[in-house]
């Protein structure tokens, strides 16, 4: 009976991937299928309704047009993140989140020129969060929206102050999450924060994936020539690991491109690697990218990076993403 149910599941998402004509226009649509199976999933219609919806969440949380059964660990999954859900509510109202910076520096010179904005959340009991454990939580509930706003504040408002703090005109980038970069309203919350903070716009920088560039190819454009027209700078973050796609290089107003830290760490050592990075480096720099080696924990392959014409390098090494006030310290060092 499992297999049956499992086999007219499928059946029925595959009819509904099938594309459909509705006045002359092509709809494509999925079916996401959740379920479970009396008497071991639950005995009566509530609980089993509840379990089938549990496995219905976990099929769409891992793609689109997914048949899952229902197995108990959804449900402790499911009140996870339901966990996580309240905790960043709260988070919000409390003002729990932080913005830590990590350093870029100048292969050339060693010398710092910027720095990155990765958020982290003091959870009044746990301690201090990173964002493997809230991001996707924070995606699905869109409240990666109001998040992403205190973050983008507190990166305006920092690189301001490095000026005052005599750190000079450092650049700040801030990661936008697909969400976000597809959200209505970034063009104008991003020159609000800009013009509250009195942020120069080209000392500001945003980093993105490809991800938020492949869904509709359009409005992406739009939004990027909105932000180009606004003086701001545009990352192609973890560059290397999603489509790496050419195309998108061509169309898209980038400036810069990120090299993924998985291949600059390997790099040295791995023959694979190392061609990875020194082929996208060196494409980068003729199409004229700035090019930003991410992920160096050891001279060995800062060194690499540097022989492959990267322009900036970001890790360990270099300095670990720290707090806003130890950061002006970190920065001072990295200046001489
Ligand atoms: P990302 O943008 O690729 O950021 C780089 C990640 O690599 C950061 O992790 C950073 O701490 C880590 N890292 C830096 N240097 C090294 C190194 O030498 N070795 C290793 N192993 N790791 C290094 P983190 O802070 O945990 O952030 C993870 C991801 O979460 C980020 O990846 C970014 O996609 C996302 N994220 C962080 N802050 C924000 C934010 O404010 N908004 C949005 N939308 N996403 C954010
Ligand atoms: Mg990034």
């Amino acid at each position: 009976y499992t297999d049956d149910a499992e086999h007219v599941a499928e059946k029925v998402a595959e009819l509904l991937a099938e594309p459909f004509t509705i006045d002359g226009e092509e709809i494509n649509v999925t079916a996401s299928v959740g379920i479970a199976r009396y008497p071991g999933d639950g005995v009566g219609s509530e609980m089993l309704l509840r379990n089938a919806d549990a496995a219905l969440s976990y099929a769409k949380a891992r793609g689109t047009g997914r048949v899952q059964m229902f197995e108990p660990r959804m449900n402790e999954e499911l009140l996870r993140r339901l966990k996580v859900e309240a905790g960043l509510r709260r988070a919000l109202d409390n003002g729990e989140f932080e913005v830590h910076f990590q350093p870029r520096t100048s292969v050339a010179t060693g010398k710092i020129v910027g720095a990155e904005a990765l958020v982290r959340w003091r959870h009044p009991e746990l301690g201090v969060q990173e964002p493997a454990s809230f991001m996707s939580v924070a995606e699905d509930t869109g409240l990666i929206f109001p998040m992403g706003e205190v973050v983008l504040r507190a990166a305006c408002e920092a690189a301001v102050q490095w000026s005052a703090a005599g750190l000079g005109d450092l650049t700040v980038s801030v990661n936008l999450s697909p969400r976000e970069f597809r959200g209505r309203s970034l063009l104008p919350i991003v020159g609000q924060m800009l013009a509250d903070s009195g942020l120069d716009a080209r000392r500001l920088q945003v980093e993105i994936t490809e991800a938020s560039l492949m869904r509709d190819r359009e409005k992406a454009e739009q939004v990027l020539r909105g932000l180009q027209a606004m003086g701001v700078k545009i990352a192609l973050d973890n560059f290397g690991t999603g489509y790496s796609s050419l195309s998108n290089l061509r169309r898209f107003p980038v400036d810069v491109i990120k090299i993924d830290g998985q291949f600059v760490r390997a790099a040295p050592r791995e023959p694979a690697d190392a061609k990875i990075v020194a082929a996208l480096a060196h494409l980068a720099c003729d199409l004229g990218f700035v090019v930003v080696a991410e992920g160096i924990e050891t001279r060995e392959q800062l060194d690499f990076v540097k022989s492959c014409g990267c322009d900036e390098a970001q890790g360990y090494l270099l300095g670990r993403p720290v707090s806003g006030t130890a950061f002006v310290d970190l920065a001072r060092s990295l200046l001489k």
